[in-house]
């Protein structure tokens, strides 16, 4: 399975960086690695790195995405916009919207539907705050989120989603899950995607690891059988230490 690596800039990035980041990233050999490279810049800058993104072998996306396709909903971008600025993916549920916005598992579920049924590809962040894993609670939250998106809905196949489980605990912390509890959540996932959708469908749906992932421990994260990629905030700011999370993604079918 090709891996699939995403940058989440968040609310961070300008103009004029963007542009740099792209050129230093084609220049580093970002069109020649082996994995799917997805960029997740502010709205504001799909359209103006589109194009130069493609150019060194990068797609991109929109950090979130609403549901409806236009109307009175201030603030909102509808995924027909997406598609009109150039993106080809979008981020649903990440712990930020989830717990800091307050999303919930509906929104997320519509919000999913709507994206792919556009014909967008989506990534679904799903994960666990601190206090659901001291309380032993990860994995009926993280099965509740997975169920909740994936149960009945029709327009999912493997080349247009992919899960990015990311314990909240660890996403900017510097703190990350071990390989082998990582290992163990992704395995767990794919269980509970198989009930949702099929057995053959959870075989080839990627999962990707995200939290503090970083030059220096993406190698051991990434070489995990059932790690297919990684979700990476920080590190993805800089094209260097971004290419050297790539490099870092082992020899692949
Ligand atoms: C994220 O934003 O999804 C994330 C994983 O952030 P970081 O890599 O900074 O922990």
């Amino acid at each position: 399975m090709k891996q699939i690596i995403g940058g989440n800039w968040k609310m961070n990035g300008s103009r004029l960086a963007a542009l740099e980041f792209l050129s230093e990233m084609k220049r580093l050999g970002s069109g020649s690695v082996s994995s799917e490279i997805v960029l997740f810049p502010p709205f504001t800058l799909i359209s103006l790195m589109a194009d130069a993104a493609a150019d060194a072998g990068i797609e991109t996306g929109g950090q979130d995405i609403f549901w409806l396709e236009k109307g009175a909903f201030t603030g909102e971008i509808s995924p027909a916009m997406l598609v009109d600025a150039g993106a080809s993916w979008f981020l649903v549920g990440h712990s930020e919207r989830r717990h800091v916005i307050g999303e919930t598992d509906d929104i997320v579920r519509r919000k999913l539907e709507a994206g792919l049924e556009t014909g967008l590809r989506g990534i679904l962040c799903v994960g666990e705050l601190i206090e659901e894993r001291d309380a032993g609670r990860t994995e009926e939250v993280v099965r509740r989120q997975v169920e909740s998106a994936l149960k009945g809905l029709e327009c999912v196949s493997t080349e247009n989603f992919v899960i990015a489980y990311e314990p909240v605990w660890a996403i900017g912390t510097g703190l990350t899950a071990t390989p082998g509890e990582a290992e163990r959540m992704h395995s767990l996932i794919r269980e509970w995607v198989a009930g949702a959708i099929s057995i053959d469908f959870a075989d080839n749906t990627r999962i990707q690891y995200g939290g503090s992932v970083k030059p220096d421990n993406a190698a051991e994260i990434l070489s995990r059988p059932s790690v297919n990629g990684a979700l990476v905030g920080g590190a993805s700011l800089k094209a260097k230490s971004f290419m050297d999370i790539l490099k870092a993604v082992p020899p692949q079918d």
